[in-house]
């Protein structure tokens, strides 16, 4: 417990202590009600000073209708209408109920930025060869820092000593090890599992991926989902209406039927007490800010409550396949070379590709093994969906797929195989291609059927691939439909039919590796991009980042949204169903106020909960 939260424990302890001297003591003693109405008074003023001078700030502050105020009046009526004891239980149940209240969002607080608490705050840095404990902000780029087994990787750098395995849980959610040695990069945020390594900084503190990941999450909670919007919205006219609805529950009756106003004013006061929507406003966003805790807790950065309750609310997902539903790892199976050996096919491909960072030219690049001389390549063009023109050595070089070749003036041929042909030609005449193939993610199968299990009515697949390979993909995974074929344009304009197709308030999904698909991910309602760790592009493009890249999350996505979803229904039906009922019930006289504050409180806490499951995920 905190130090205010302590504080008030204690005065809910002394209050309630005296509030039963005071019962026995107006009980047994025969006092003149002025003492009566003193002892209670002073009894009252112990738990309820606080309230009192709460709601009295706050309406300096133009802020009338809240809690405190509702609390305030409803004690001081019951003082007017001579029900002391009455008003001191108001105000000792509201109390217990803020601090359970108090406790409860501590607790949920704490347990989501422990799980955000990526960073390290110190890092041991190398000043002029001796060992010293800094700040992560005061590292410079460059500077050389130590990190023993166990302790987390401060900052964004490169390993510059040292071989050791790197556990990247608490980025991706799954505990992968990963073996680094001198040259490779590491992020900020993985736990370095067995050996003690010198780092070499390449990013300030500010810039690092899990700066850039924590900030994502705390940020994420601005952009309100509608559902939270509602909310805060429901409670700026609920409470003013039901004061209204309460000082006309006091006269009214009383005028039109003759009966005494102190009973009219006492069901008015129930009536007022349990009209506080607390629950609500606190519970919703409590539950919204642990769904995102918990994704984020699994890997998926979620980049607002808003993209939440729109995944929850998905029904179509689109996919591309390259690096989202296969590795984008690519293997040479065959090579034709016409004219040149295969080692010059090769070499032309690897150094035309040379400058493009597609999933393609990566493979191909790692293919050819040796260094690349990028003095020999200029003028690069490169063409999303068809390939890449370069001149090397001052020849025009083609490399890319047939549609791109016949624009040029080549005519390859078609065989039909599975895999991907690379045709490569130059200064306008072919000189063979190379047949690569791309395998399927593990989940990959996993991926498509937790999508069913979550309601999705259409998982489709777009490529800029043969259809040959499209094919094989659709055999492997079942897709409701697949597109071959596309350029980045087609892509566009199926994403815009598929949005045609959605029924009425669902959603449409589009998921991709990050690469050249930013006018797709526009198209779409929920933009999912496979992250890699600390690829920058994807995090800036996408509204849902999956850091380790496998397709199944997803799913997990789903399913954290409809839970959150789930929970922020069940307590907005079941606080607004206990309320509604305690008030018909008040207003007919058949509550007493003591459990009007009880089932406020009560409604308060089991609401606040069931908001903290949000958090957690069953896997
Ligand atoms: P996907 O939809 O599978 O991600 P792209 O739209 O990126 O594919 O590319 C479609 C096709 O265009 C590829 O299958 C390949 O044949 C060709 N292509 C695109 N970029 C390149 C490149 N840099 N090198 C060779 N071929 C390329
Ligand atoms: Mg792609």
């Amino acid at each position: 417990m905190t130090k205010p939260q302590k504080k008030l424990l204690f005065h809910i302890l002394i209050g309630a202590t005296s509030f039963l001297a005071a019962i026995a003591l107006t009980h047994w003693l025969d006092l003149p009600q002025w003492i009566t109405l003193l002892i209670y008074l002073a009894v009252y003023l112990i738990p309820g000073w606080s309230v009192l001078s709460k709601a009295a700030r706050n309406i300096a502050h133009g802020q009338v209708f809240d809690e405190n105020f509702l609390m305030a009046i409803a004690s001081i009526a019951a003082f007017a209408i001579g029900e002391y004891p009455e008003a001191v239980e108001v105000i000792l149940f509201y109390q217990v109920g803020e601090l359970f209240e108090k406790i409860a969002v501590g607790r949920s607080c704490r347990a989501v930025s422990d799980l955000l608490d990526l960073c390290p705050d110190e890092a041991t840095m190398l000043c002029d060869g001796v060992p010293k404990t800094v700040l992560v902000e005061e590292v410079p780029v460059g500077a050389s820092i130590f990190v023993k087994p166990g302790e987390k990787i401060p900052l964004d750098a490169v390993v510059a000593e040292g071989q050791t395995t790197l556990d990247t849980a608490a980025l991706t959610g799954e505990s992968m090890p990963v073996s680094v040695c001198p040259g490779d990069a590491v992020c900020s945020g993985c736990v370095n599992v067995s050996s003690t390594v010198m780092l070499t900084v390449t990013k300030p503190a500010a810039e690092s991926t899990a700066a850039k990941i924590m900030e994502l999450v705390e940020t994420s909670a601005s952009s309100k989902a509608k559902t939270e919007q509602f909310i805060t919205r429901f409670a700026r006219y609920y409470t003013p209406c039901v004061v209204i609805a309460a000082v006309i529950l006091a006269i009214v009756p009383p005028l039109l039927t003759g009966q005494a106003f102190s009973d009219w004013i006492y069901r008015a006061l129930t009536f007022l007490i349990i009209s506080c929507p607390c629950a609500l406003v606190i519970s919703v966003p409590l539950s919204f800010f642990g769904g995102i805790g918990c994704a984020s807790k699994n890997g998926i950065l979620v980049k607002g409550t808003n993209y939440l309750e729109a995944l929850a609310h998905a029904e179509i997902v689109v996919m591309d396949k390259t690096g989202t539903l296969t590795q984008g790892k690519f293997h040479i199976v065959e090579q034709h070379a016409v004219g040149i050996s295969e080692t010059q096919l090769l070499e032309y491909a690897a150094l035309a590709e040379s400058a493009s960072n597609h999933p393609i030219a990566q493979s191909l690049r790692e293919a050819y093994g040796a260094p690349i001389d990028a003095s020999r390549v200029q003028q690069v063009q490169e063409s999303a969906g068809y390939g890449v023109s370069v001149l090397v050595d001052g020849k025009r070089v083609l490399v890319g797929n047939a549609a791109f070749l016949e624009a040029a003036g080549c005519k390859p041929e078609q065989v039909d195989c599975t895999g991907t042909q690379v045709h490569v030609a130059v200064e306008g005449v072919l000189v063979g291609n190379l047949l690569i193939t791309d395998t399927l993610k593990p989940d990959a199968a996993d991926a498509v059927k937790q999508l069913r299990r979550f309601g999705i009515r259409c998982v489709a697949m777009l490529t800029g691939d043969s259809a040959s390979t499209a094919k094989a993909v659709d055999d492997a995974l079942q897709l409701d439909a697949v597109h071959a074929k596309c350029l980045p344009t087609d892509k566009v304009r199926l994403m815009q039919s598929y949005r045609k197709k959605l029924s009425k308030k669902r959603t449409l999904v589009f998921m991709g590796d990050g690469m050249n698909d930013a006018p797709v991910l526009a198209q779409s309602d929920i933009g999912v991009a496979m992250g890699g760790l600390g690829s920058d592009a994807a995090i800036a493009a996408a509204d849902l980042v999956i850091l380790d890249d496998q397709p199944s999350k997803l799913g997990t996505a789903m399913q954290i949204a409809k839970k959150t979803m789930r929970i922020s229904h069940e307590n907005i039906v079941f606080a607004l169903g206990v309320k509604a009922i305690v008030l018909v019930l008040g207003a007919c006289g058949l509550a007493h106020i003591g459990a009007a504050v009880f089932a406020d409180v009560g409604v308060s806490v089991i609401a606040i909960l069931n908001a903290m499951r949000a958090m957690h995920r069953k896997p």
